[in-house]
């Protein structure tokens, strides 16, 4: 058995959860590969070391000297070495220093202020605390994990390459969320990427578990901060949760699932602060029903609808994709595009749509000649997902009764064919009430 493990910031933010984490690597001799990510937020209102050192970047761009926050940024390390160096097992970073390091880092800040290096720093250095704590080799991402022309991760040459740097090392470090552009530069992942880079370092090392630790116990059917004290999920699949995650349930990067799909790895999400619960599996498919029919629920607010009415559109071959060639010459995607006989309505995000709306009507009106275009705004859309769904007579129907008894306006319905999903628009300010009734009527009435 092999376990590729990730960290995230908030379990390695200050000593006590970095001890945590080691406890954890230490206590199970399959999690022999290691993913951390920068030190994240030890309370309320405290700053992530990302975004510290993005800080510093900006000040070195515009020629301004950043020792100070590059100090505040050593200070944060400093406490962490300090604190495991006293705690039990501390012995292994005995005459461990970052000094050349920051000093390292300075310079090149000074020299050619590069914004992608400057945020990766937090990873490398936060990565060579955890592999001398642990006595693991360090590998370094900018040699093995490599962007394409595209900018986009080559997958390939990333199994290549991480593949062969880890076949003879039986323990390593990888800092998470960058790799190594075309030109030799540092690239980073979007924000929360270190979740790509555990996915990466699994596949590469072939793991038999993906373990993601982060403050959460897994995911949960719906979002806290609306639901109160919402079910977790024991087990969902990998569609099941690209369509959560699409749709704001933050856990994990949406993108950290692609590595392991197509090689059928599960990723366990799990609590650094509660290591007995068992959290959330992410599986290709599973025997196991589901708790519930519905397996989460999700959703955004910040969308709107452009419906386009043309007497007879129904029998007219091509008038859909003109409609949508007028999103696609302005840069614009499409979320969704419910159709009725003589309407077709397509879903986008506001913020995208909203500085090119008269160029998109415009457009519509050259290319597909409708009879008529409504705008509206406004929009969140829910998502509620489940594998369970599936052949389940009346749940669409005590969707829409839950609803209706909460008095939320349902504007617009999408399921797909694959019932896995329906997905719901409703005014923005029905969202919370829409979101725990239908929470309410598939939980709490079954409990
Ligand atoms: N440290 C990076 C961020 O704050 C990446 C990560 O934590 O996954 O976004």
């Amino acid at each position: 058995m092999v376990k590729a493990v990730k960290f995230g910031g908030s379990s390695l933010a200050d000593a006590e959860h970095f001890k945590k984490a080691i406890d954890i690597v230490l206590a199970d001799p399959s999690r022999a590969y290691v993913v951390d990510s920068a030190p994240g937020k030890r309370f309320k209102g405290d700053t992530k070391v990302t975004d510290m050192l993005y800080a510093c970047y900006d000040k070195a761009a515009k020629g301004l000297p950043a020792d100070k926050d590059l100090a505040a940024i050593r200070e944060r390390y400093d406490a962490i070495v300090e604190g495991l160096s006293k705690m039990p097992g501390g012995e292994k970073l005995k005459g461990f220093s970052l000094e050349k390091e920051f000093d390292t880092i300075a310079e090149n800040l000074k020299k050619d202020p590069q914004r992608d290096y400057a945020a990766s720093r937090g990873e490398y250095l936060n990565g060579l605390v955890m592999a001398a704590a642990l006595g693991f080799d360090f590998i370094d991402p900018q040699e093995t994990i490599i962007f394409g022309k595209d900018g986009l991760l080559d997958q390939r040459a990333t199994d290549e390459a991480l593949g062969e740097r880890l076949k003879n090392v039986k323990h390593a470090v990888i800092p998470g969320f960058y790799g190594r552009a075309q030109d030799g530069s540092v690239k980073t992942f979007s924000r929360g990427g270190s979740d790509i880079t555990g996915s990466i370092a699994a596949r590469a090392v072939k793991a038999d578990v993906y373990e993601n630790w982060t403050d959460v116990s897994g995911f949960m059917l719906a979002d806290p901060k609306i639901v109160k004290d919402p079910e977790k999920i024991a087990t969902l699949t990998y569609r099941e949760l690209r369509e959560l995650s699409y749709m704001g349930a933050s856990v994990l990067h949406e993108d950290a699932i692609f590595p392991v799909r197509d090689v059928g790895i599960p990723i366990n999400i799990r609590n650094t602060n509660d290591p007995e619960d068992e959290g959330t599996w992410i599986v290709e498919s599973t025997c196991q029903k589901p708790q519930y029919v519905i397996t989460g629920i999700a959703g955004k607010k910040g969308f709107c609808t452009v419906l386009t009415n043309k007497t007879l559109m129904n029998g007219e071959i091509g008038y859909c994709r003109k409609v949508l060639q007028a999103f696609e010459e302005n840069g614009i995607s499409i979320e969704h595009m419910p159709s009725g006989i003589d309407t077709t309505t397509v879903v986008v995000h506001e913020s995208e749509f909203m500085d090119k709306e008269q160029r998109v009507v415009s457009a519509i009106h050259r290319l597909a000649k409708p009879d008529s275009i409504e705008i509206e705004s406004d929009l969140a859309l829910i998502a509620v997902v489940g594998r369970g769904m599936k052949s389940m007579r009346g749940t669409a129907g005590r969707i829409f009764s839950a609803l209706a008894h909460a008095n939320v306006n349902v504007r617009m319905i999408d399921q797909g064919s694959s019932e896995l999903n329906i997905i719901i628009g409703v005014t923005n300010s029905d969202f919370e009430a829409a979101v725990k009734a239908i929470y309410d009527i598939f939980v709490l009435t079954q409990l």
